[in-house]
C-alpha cells in the first residue's frame, strides 16, 4: 500500500487542516486560526495592569477596585542627585552636576508653587537636555539612573527610526507610546516620567543651508519632534504603528515630560573652536564621522554651534541644557569595573559567592581589560564585551570543578583567556 500523505496541521495544536477554520502557513510552520486567537489573549492580558496583590482579608470574596494611590513625586536636591549619580556613573564631574540642578528644577517645576507675588507672571521653562559625548561614556546610563532616582517611568527611544508624519518608518508619537508602557498605560504618570533620544545628532540636517527639497531623515523629523518636546496634547495610539483615522488614541500631555536627548556629535569640536578663533587641523566636516573625539567636558558648545552641525534653531532651544562629556579614560574604565553599586565585577563575584568561590582581580587584569576596551574605542561597551568573554570560562568551570574556590585574576590569565578562549583551570592553578 503507498503510504499515505500527511495533511498539513497546526504546528501549536497538532489539528490538521480539515479540523480548522484556517490553517496560516509560515516558513516551515503552520498556525490555525484558534492558536492565533489564544496568542491574541495571552497578549492582551500582558498588557492588562497587573491585578491589586492578594491581601488576607480578600480570601473569599474578591476585593472592591481601589483607585491606585497617587504617587507623590519626591524631589531630591541637587547634591543628593549627584551624590546618587556618583554611585552609579563613573566619572563625568561636571556634567552630573548640571544634570542635577536642570532635574531638579524641572521636577520642582511640576511638585512645587511660588506664592510671592512678584513671581507670579514668571514662567519656569522646562528643561530638556542634551547629552553630547562617545558611544558608551554613559549617556543613557545618566537617563535612566536620573529615572531609577526619582521613580518615574522612563523609555529610550532611537531617533533614526523616526520620520516626520506620513513618511516610512516610525511617528514620532510613538516615543510617548514607549513611555505609557513603562507607566504600565497610566497616562497621569507617564506625564511625568523621562524619555531618553538616543543618536538625536543622525537627525541633523544634511547642509547648512536651509534646502528648498523637504529632508525626511533629518530637519523633518526634528521638525515634529518640536511640539512634543515643548509640550503638547499628544494623541497617542494605543497599538502603535501609524496613524490611522479610525484608530482611538489616548491623550498625554507632554508639557511635563523630561525629554534627554543624546548623540556622539562627532566633529562638533572642530565647529567649537573654529567658533573660539582657535586653530583647528583641517575642517572638519561632520558627515564624514571624521575620528574625530569631542575634547570632553568642558567643551563649551554654543547653540550656534549646534546649529552649524545641522540642527534647527527651534530644536536647539527646546534644549537649553547642553551638556558635553568626555570620552572615558583607562582609569574610568578600570573604576567602571569595580566602583559602581552594580558594577560588572561585584556582579561576578556575588554570582560565584553562592558557589562559596571567592573572584578577585590584580590591578594588572583590570588595567589590561581597560586597555583592551580603548582600543575598541566603544567606550564602557566595549569593557563589558571582553569581561563578558573572559568570564565565560569561568562561570562555567567554578560550580563543577572543586578546585577553583579562590579565584585570583592576573594580567596573564586575562591575556591568555583572551587570545585563546579554553579551560582556565589549568592557569589558575599555575598563577
Ligand atoms: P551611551 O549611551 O553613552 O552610548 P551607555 O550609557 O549605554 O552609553 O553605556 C553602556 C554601558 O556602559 C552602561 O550600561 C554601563 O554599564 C557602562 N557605562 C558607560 N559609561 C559609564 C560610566 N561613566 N560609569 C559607569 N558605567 C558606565
Amino acid at each position: 500500500m503507498p503510504p499515505t500523505k500527511k495533511r498539513p496541521a497546526c504546528s501549536f495544536c497538532g489539528k490538521e487542516d480539515r479540523m480548522v477554520t484556517r490553517l496560516i502557513a509560515g516558513p516551515g510552520v503552520n498556525i490555525c486560526g484558534e492558536c492565533v486567537a489564544t496568542c491574541r489573549d495571552i497578549l492582551e492580558q500582558d498588557k492588562a495592569p497587573a491585578p491589586p496583590p492578594a491581601t488576607k482579608e480578600a480570601a473569599g470574596t474578591p476585593p472592591a477596585p481601589q483607585p491606585a494611590a497617587p504617587r507623590v513625586l519626591k524631589v531630591p536636591n541637587p547634591v543628593a542627585i549627584k551624590d546618587f549619580l556618583d554611585q552609579y556613573v563613573v566619572g563625568h564631574a561636571q556634567a552630573k552636576k548640571s544634570l542635577a540642578v536642570a532635574v531638579h528644577n524641572h521636577y520642582k517645576r511640576l511638585t512645587q508653587t511660588c506664592n510671592q507675588p512678584e513671581f507670579a507672571d514668571v514662567e519656569i521653562e522646562k528643561s530638556n537636555i542634551l547629552l553630547i559625548g562617545p558611544t558608551g561614556c554613559g549617556k543613557t546610563l545618566f537617563a535612566r539612573s536620573l529615572a531609577r532616582l526619582l521613580d518615574v517611568p522612563f523609555a529610550i527611544a532611537d531617533a533614526t527610526t523616526l520620520t516626520e508624519a506620513g513618511y516610512v518608518g516610525e511617528d514620532v508619537e510613538n516615543i510617548l507610546l514607549y513611555l505609557l508602557q513603562a507607566a504600565n498605560m497610566d497616562a497621569k504618570r507617564a506625564e511625568t516620567g523621562i524619555i531618553y533620544i538616543d543618536e538625536i545628532d543622525k537627525i541633523a540636517r544634511k547642509t547648512e543651508n536651509v534646502s528648498i527639497t523637504r529632508d525626511v531623515s533629518g530637519e523633518g523629523v526634528q521638525q515634529a519632534l518640536l511640539k512634543i518636546l515643548d509640550g503638547t496634547i499628544a494623541r497617542v495610539p494605543p497599538q502603535g504603528g501609524r496613524k490611522h483615522p479610525q484608530q482611538e488614541y489616548i491623550q498625554l500631555n507632554t508639557a511635563n515630560i523630561l525629554f534627554i536627548c543624546g548623540g556622539a556629535f562627532v566633529g562638533l569640536d572642530a565647529f567649537v573652536r573654529q567658533r573660539q578663533g582657535k586653530r583647528t587641523i583641517g575642517y572638519v566636516d561632520p558627515q564624514a564621522k571624521a575620528p574625530l573625539v569631542l575634547a570632553g567636558a568642558g567643551l563649551a558648545v554654543e547653540p550656534e554651534d549646534l546649529i552649524r552641525y545641522g540642527l534647527i534653531p527651534e530644536f536647539v532651544g527646546r534644549l537649553p541644557v547642553v551638556s558635553a562629556l568626555s570620552e572615558l579614560s583607562e582609569d574610568d574604565l578600570v573604576r567602571i569595573m569595580v566602583e559602581p553599586k552594580n558594577c560588572m565585577v561585584k556582579q561576578y563575584q556575588k554570582l560565584l559567592a553562592m558557589e562559596n568561590v571567592k573572584l578577585s582581580f590584580t590591578d594588572g587584569a583590570l588595567r589590561e581589560m581597560a586597555r583592551l576596551a580603548l582600543q575598541r574605542k566603544t567606550g564602557a561597551r566595549g569593557l563589558r564585551a571582553i569581561l563578558e568573554h573572559l568570564m565565560l570560562e569561568i562561570m562555567y568551570e567554578a560550580p563543577s570543578e572543586k578546585s577553583l574556590r579562590d579565584i585570583r585574576i592576573t594580567k596573564e590569565v586575562v591575556t591568555a583567556q583572551l587570545e585563546a578562549p579554553g579551560s582556565v583551570t589549568p592557569l589558575l592553578k599555575a598563577v
